[in-house]
């Protein structure tokens, strides 16, 4: 399997209101099966998902946990209010969104884009890769899979890498179950997070600052089949209930 990754050169800053599926297929010639990987910062920025820090008026929450963290509390208030839980408060808010995701700061970024601003995450990116994969099939007519991603922290290692927010066109993980192994071994538990494996690549050929690439097409990948179940569920999340032992969203051990 040969996979090509090619950045989409040469997009403007983004504005509200700008058309992403027409911007990118006015410099980049899509192929079927072809998987665009979109940085989130530019379709937010696009559908306008973004605040203004002037605007933001502070709770006593978001001014307790900027005080003990020297961070802006409007900039805080406006994490609070993209999380639907709150699981950790220090040493930086870790937070669940309505749709799922689960990331430092609720993903609210103050990078690229002008002072006093922030970015947020799209609140139903799966609706929105959906939304730009069709847009591409009825300009192009070509089956192109998306992925829209963000920089993420983990768990147990340093340093971010890309993780896919919303997609479509394909499923978000391989079931490798049933499988087996050259040895014959049924693989009993093995699911692969495809989306999140081409999210962490793409990540890499966009970069993190000034290069100005927010999308890079996957060329090859071919298909796959699995499920769209990448989030755990509260009651499966073993890393979730052991951070909840300590904080459940009060900054306090239980
Ligand atoms: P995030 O990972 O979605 O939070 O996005 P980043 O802020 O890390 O940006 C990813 C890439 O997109 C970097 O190469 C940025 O320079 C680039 N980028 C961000 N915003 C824009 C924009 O409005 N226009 C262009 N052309 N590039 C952008
Ligand atoms: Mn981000
Ligand atoms: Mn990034």
């Amino acid at each position: 399997m040969t996979i090509k990754v090619i950045p989409v050169e040469g997009l403007p800053l983004i504005r509200k209101g700008d058309d992403i599926p027409a911007l990118t297929c006015e410099r980049f010639g899509f192929e079927d099966g072809d998987i665009l990987v979109l940085a989130s910062t530019i379709y937010s920025k696009a559908k306008g998902f973004t605040r203004r820090l002037a605007d933001i008026r502070p709770s006593e929450q978001a001014e307790r946990i900027a005080k003990r963290d020297r961070e802006d509390p409007r900039f805080v208030q406006s994490v609070l209010d993209e999380a639907k839980d709150v699981l950790l408060e220090h040493p930086f808010i870790l937070s669940e969104l309505p749709f799922g995701h689960i990331g430092v700061r609720s993903g609210v970024d103050r990078s690229n884009i002008e002072d006093g601003m922030v970015i947020l995450l799209p609140p139903d990116p799966m609706g929105g890769a959906r939304e730009i994969r069709e847009a591409i099939r009825a300009r192009t007519g070509k089956d192109v899979g998306v992925i829209i991603t963000d920089t993420c922290g983990r768990a147990f290692r340093r340093g971010q890498t890309g993780n896919a927010v919303g997609w479509a066109g394909f499923p978000a993980i391989r079931d490798y179950r049933n499988d087996t192994d050259l040895f014959g071994h049924v693989l009993l538990i093995t699911e692969e997070a495809v989306v999140d494996e081409i999210a962490g690549f793409a990540n890499f050929v966009m970069g993190e600052s000034h290069q100005g690439i927010p999308a890079a097409v996957f060329r090859g990948c071919g298909r796959w089949t699995g499920h769209d179940d990448l989030y755990f569920r509260p009651a499966e999340d073993i890393i979730r209930k052991a951070v909840g032992v300590y904080v459940a969203g009060t900054g306090k051990k239980k």
